[in-house]
């Protein structure tokens, strides 16, 4: 292996590599790490399948599609240039304009320079010999780079389950996750949508006015929390650029990355009319608010939990009109929190429409999908369109779909067979010289913010092995085995690990046959993105002592 060390000089990638970083994705995760080695003067290079900018919101087009985070903190803080020039229109800015966003950001940044569309990676490959990787597109081209980057999305990897005769059905059938770019023309059409998932959730009350008849599929039924969007008015987004670094800094120190109040109150300790108050504020104020600025227990206590189940139940037959749909559409044998809550615009109302029908599959399932429809049991439901809103084989599903082969021709998808194993989410060892942004065991928490957050450190890391001549940044076993141990500590401490029975992602279950474990950090973003600082200030600690650490 050659220990020479890369000092980058600008736009020139070191000697015998095509790139000093290779970056896959084109999404909040690229883009932000394309920026941040651009300024370490390094020459990186993003490869992107898609055919533009924008990631999950260049994918997700689904009717309906937007933040169910507000804003200001579903945006990057770290360019002048981007905060000061862009103007968000809506509190949950919907899909068109977050890809108009990054679309934006790209330009601003120059990004666009170093990114290959319309290109789909399907192996990246350690060369030990030259201590590089080896990259190949899916047209069978070969790049090098020193280091290898993953930007390629955590909720990115669609699932569509096998249903027995699917392929028999001669009516249209969507992925909400590759919604066609130029649209589907659903009026007058009788739709079926399996799937009420944040996805499916979005999509019910925007077509619901325009189809014929839509017919839901529920398997699972999700606690949807309302959202109350509104217009951003030119004084509130004033105020909001000159605060962006004040804003960012308090989300950095939220569980979630989000620049909440924090309550300091459980549910369980205040009296039943003040319980019902704060809930009831919280639910005006809308979307993750309820979560998590009415009570400090909701995610850790089942008693305060089970009154907030309690509340959003009772506003489901509130807003439900037929007794019969409304007590379908209450979850009641999982937890609120045990499954990630959808944001909702509408959704319980849609049901109230007579072209809407609650189609209950939670005893068995879709039986087939015929010619002409979904058999569940004795009933066959005729419909034109087929839409699967079912999610994501989340966190790893990017990174074991393609060959990612680290030393002695480990496949990352192997090492991850039987179970987790990463430092902090952000390396791999096995894997040197290659990050992940947003990786699994990465918190839980508010995206963008995390994101930021991420390409900073993996800047940083770069920029010190750069200076101090570490040809090899390798995480150690240990620490990866010190932070598995964290993550199932503190994950079984929430009432999140209660999600197996409603088939979480973060906890894999809604894939089958993968390992049920916590995909996710529930230690609190604030928690994590301290540990990072210390391992950052104390020469990387843990990131390169792997075998072959220093040149
Ligand atoms: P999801 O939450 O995993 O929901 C998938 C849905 O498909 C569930 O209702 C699931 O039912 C159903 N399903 C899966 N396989 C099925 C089968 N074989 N038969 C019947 N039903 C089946 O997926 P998602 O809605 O795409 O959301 C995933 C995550 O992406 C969200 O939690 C969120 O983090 C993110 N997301 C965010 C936004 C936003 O912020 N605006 C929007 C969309 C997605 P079961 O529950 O019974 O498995």
């Amino acid at each position: 292996m050659s220990n020479e060390v890369i000092t980058a000089s600008p736009k020139h990638a070191a000697a015998g590599v095509d790139y000093d970083a290779i970056i896959v994705g084109a999404g909040f995760s690229g883009l932000g790490m394309l920026h941040h080695l651009n300024q370490l003067g390094l020459r990186s290079h993003v490869f992107e399948a898609g055919t533009g900018v924008g990631g999950t919101w260049y994918w997700n087009r689904y009717p309906g599609a937007r933040t169910d985070s507000e804003f200001y903190y579903y945006s990057f803080s770290f360019s002048r240039e981007v905060r000061d020039a862009w103007k968000w229109s809506e509190r949950y800015p919907a899909q068109p304009e977050v890809l108009r966003y990054l679309e934006f950001v790209a330009e601003k940044l120059e990004l666009k320079q170093d990114i290959s569309f319309n290109t789909k990676i399907t192996r990246a490959e350690y060369d030990e010999d030259r201590n590089l990787w080896r990259v190949t597109t899916a047209q069978g081209e070969v790049f090098t780079a020193r280091w290898f980057v993953s930007g390629m999305g955590v909720l990115s990897a669609p699932s569509t389950p096998k249903i027995k005769g699917i392929e028999s059905f001669r009516g249209q059938v969507y992925q909400t996750a590759t919604w066609p770019k130029q649209g589907v023309d659903l009026s007058g059409k009788r739709v079926g949508l399996i799937g009420v998932g944040a996805s499916g959730v979005q999509i019910v009350p925007v077509i619901a006015p325009v189809v014929k008849d839509l017919f839901v599929f529920q398997r699972t039924p999700n606690y949807v929390v309302a959202s109350s969007n509104y217009k951003v008015e030119d004084d509130w987004m004033s105020k909001i650029r000159t605060n962006y670094d004040d804003i960012h800094k308090q989300a950095v120190s939220h569980g979630f990355a989000v620049p909440f109040k924090k309550p300091t109150v459980g549910a369980k300790d205040v009296s039943p009319e003040e319980r019902e108050r704060v809930f009831e504020e919280g639910w005006k104020e809308g979307g993750f608010h309820f979560m998590l600025e009415t009570f400090n227990d909701l995610a850790t206590n089942e008693e305060s939990n089970a009154y907030a189940s309690d509340f959003i139940r009772r506003k489901i037959r509130e807003t439900v009109k037929d007794p019969l749909k409304a007590e379908l559409l209450c979850p009641k044998d999982y937890p609120f929190n045990g499954k990630r809550p959808p944001g909702g615009h509408g959704y319980y109302e849609a049901f109230n429409r007579e072209n809407v029908h609650l189609v209950d599959i939670r005893a068995n399932g879709i039986d087939e999908v015929t010619e002409t429809g979904v058999r569940v049991g004795e009933r066959h439901v005729e419909i034109d369109v087929l839409i699967f809103a079912t999610g994501f084989d989340a966190m790893t599903g990017t990174l074991t779909r393609i060959d990612i082969v680290g030393r002695d021709g480990l496949v990352l998808r192997d090492k991850w067979k039987d179970g987790l194993r990463t430092n902090m989410g952000l390396a791999v060892n096995g894997f040197p010289n290659f990050f992940m942004i947003l990786g699994p065991q990465t918190p839980y928490a508010n995206l963008p913010v995390a994101i930021q957050e991420a390409v900073g450190w993996v800047s940083r890391a770069i920029r010190y092995a750069e200076e101090n001549r570490i040809a090899c940044m390798e995480s150690s076993a240990e620490a990866e085995e010190a932070w598995a141990h964290e993550v199932h500590r503190a994950g079984s401490a929430t009432i999140m690990a209660q999600g197996g029975s409603a088939h979480a992602w973060f906890l894999g279950a809604n894939i089958p046959g993968k390992p049920r474990e916590f995909n996710v950090y529930m230690g609190g973003a604030d928690v994590y993105f301290r540990r990072c600082e210390e391992i950052a200030s104390n020469g990387f600690r843990g990131f390169h002592e792997g075998a072959l650490a220093t040149a």
